[in-house]
């Protein structure tokens, strides 16, 4: 029988407004569907009470016909978005009980619409990681299971791992997630949902806990692409909080996906398909441009010759704007305090029991590669290789309309695999960070299933402010995959 939560948000959308169902009895399905869920562990915070308060008023909106877009439809929050009276922790002991006086834009943007908030999703403390195992609250289990064997518990991806697996169990329509070198595109590819990062400055950073300013970016998590074209309208814009937020009109990606790719040129960079490329993924790959070739597109081979350097670079930039980030959690302000005898103990205590093991390495490579006699040698460095990676795209792009990579390297693993050796942990990240540093917009979409019975994804690079385009060829790829996801629900 389909239950409510099998809906997807654009069908559960419809349902409120014909009054099939009302808004208080999808929010209660899905807290029943959250109740019996909690070993996943993709809360952090459960708001029930807020939630039917917020529903309640939905259905008096919707009785009114004075509806909002996503008016009644219930979605998780990554606990990095600060939520005004809501413990906002950032997956970290230092902001534990910190509960901000403000909300962010986003989270404000989507409670204007109507969204009812039905939690703060677990992650990756201060947004560092791959796997969602460093959050303070613990790690979170992908629902997805691997056939070979159905005992283990897989990691759902990281940083928005909470997001991504609330997603795919059905404990939340729709999620929002954070992006700073690809916490947004390889949860989604983990757990077998929808994730856009759009490009830099399309939704305001204003009160998102901060990691990387110059690469954090707001993006929708959804069971479909219709969904995360819907939650980004709700999503995006100007806003004048954030300096770096673009004045760009927002337009109706919903509408979008139907337009096909015929003439599109896509483009396929042959830096992302290394010697050492797992078979099944690059063969996924080759599937998903004979699906674009077969509704018109043309496949065009690309090169982005600097792709090798994007990690090494990544790792230098974002761990020295999170050290500097970072510095404001010192007992006094926020959060944690842990006494001392004097100042600078007080600082040392409280951020050596505040901070975990993740959060301290970043800490600490940041602060080297900023330091004076350093600075030159590596974070200026990397400044520069950023730059010829963002030129890089910008030669692609003189060819083609997108390109079309795999979005991670291998699908989801074993809780507990490759926790001890952060390059490993490091590699996942390999075909999302380049997007990032190039502030380009990148959506990861389903488009098959490993041997194991795993979701694996494809990642979809557009040129900046055209996530339209994204839109438009995941749609193809969304149809011609035919997948059910666990996420999917379709009716
Ligand atoms: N996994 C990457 C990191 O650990 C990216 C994280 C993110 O995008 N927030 O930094």
């Amino acid at each position: 029988m389909t239950q409510l939560t099998d809906l997807t948000l654009a069908h559960a959308r419809l349902g409120l407004r014909n009054k099939h169902f009302s808004a208080v009895e999808l929010t209660q399905a899905y807290l029943d569907a959250m109740a019996k869920a909690k070993p996943l562990n993709a809360y952090i915070t459960e708001t029930p009470e807020l939630a039917l308060a917020q529903a309640k008023a939905a259905d008096a909106r919707l009785a009114k016909s004075e509806a909002g877009a996503l008016e009644g439809l219930p979605i998780a929050i990554k606990d990095l978005f600060c939520t005004a009276g809501v413990r906002t922790t950032a997956g970290s002991k230092i902001l534990g009980s910190f509960v901000p006086p403000y909300e962010s834009t986003v989270s404000a943007k989507l409670k204007a619409a109507g969204a009812v908030m039905l939690g703060k999703a677990n992650l990756d403390e201060f947004a560092m990681g791959s796997a969602n195992i460093t959050s303070h609250f613990g790690p979170v289990e992908n629902p997805w299971k691997s056939k070979r064997d159905p005992q283990a518990r897989l990691v759902p991806g990281g940083s928005s791992g909470g997001s991504a697996a609330a997603v795919a169990a059905k404990i939340a329509l729709a999620a929002t997630g954070t992006d700073t070198g690809g916490s947004i595109r390889q949860p989604a590819s983990f757990c077998g949902i929808v994730g856009i990062k759009p490009t830099y400055g399309r939704c305001s950073r204003y009160g998102i806990v901060a990691f990387a300013s110059s690469l954090d970016q707001a993006g929708p998590m959804a069971r479909t692409v219709e969904d995360a074209a819907l939650m980004l309208v709700a999503m995006a814009g100007h806003d004048p909080l954030d300096s770096t937020s673009a004045p760009q009109p927002v337009p109706d990606f919903a509408a979008a996906i139907n337009r096909g790719v015929q003439g599109l040129k896509v483009g396929v960079p042959k830096e992302y398909r290394p010697d050492g490329l797992d078979p099944a993924i690059a063969r996924l790959w080759d599937q998903g441009l004979e699906w674009l070739v077969a509704a018109g597109a043309k496949v065009v081979p690309v090169s982005l010759p600097h792709t090798s350097y994007a990690l090494a670079t990544y790792y230098i930039v974002a761990p020295a704007e999170a050290s500097s980030n970072l510095a404001r959690y010192d007992g006094v302000r926020f959060g944690l305090r842990v006494g001392g005898e004097t100042l600078d103990d007080l600082y040392r205590k409280t951020r050596a029991e505040g901070f975990g093991t993740e959060v301290r390495r970043r800490i600490l490579i940041g602060t080297y590669v900023l330091s004076a006699g350093y600075y030159d040698a590596y974070y200026a460095k990397a400044q520069k290789v950023r730059a010829l990676i963002a030129k890089d795209f910008r030669q692609a792009f003189d060819q083609v309309d997108c390109l079309l990579t795999p979005t991670a390297p291998s699908a989801a693993f074993a809780i507990g695999a490759n926790s001890d050796d952060p390059i490993t942990m490091y590699l996942n990240d390999v075909f999302t960070v380049p997007t990032s540093l190039a502030g380009l917009p990148g959506l990861s979409l389903p488009a098959g299933l490993s041997a194991d019975g795993l979701p694996l994804g494809l990642q979809l690079i557009g040129r900046p402010f055209d996530e339209e385009t994204l839109f438009a060829a995941a749609q193809v790829i969304e149809n011609a995959a035919g997948l059910f996801p666990v996420a999917g629900g379709r009716p």
